[in-house]
């Protein structure tokens, strides 16, 4: 699944997923002003898998390690 995707549903039976918000908006106003009962669904980004590659400066440069992580190695 993609990540930050959001889902649209609506009472007419429409469903689609969206990657960008602005699309997924979009088609949720259209219904809406058409009368029917749409709503949306976004699906949260797992962000703490993320931040724990940030922290532990995954691709080596100086520049990307915090030094301040519990992960930082100061023995290179
Ligand atoms: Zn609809």
């Amino acid at each position: 699944m993609p990540s930050g995707e959001t889902v649209v549903q609506c009472s007419c039976g429409f469903e689609a997923a969206f990657d960008r918000l602005r699309d997924a908006r979009e088609a949720l106003a259209a219904h809406e002003e058409a009368g029917h009962d749409a709503d949306w669904d976004i699906q949260q980004v797992a962000g703490g898998v993320e931040q724990a590659g940030e922290e532990a400066g995954v691709c080596g440069r100086p520049e990307c390690t915090n030094e301040g992580s519990p992960l930082y190695r100061d023995d290179v």
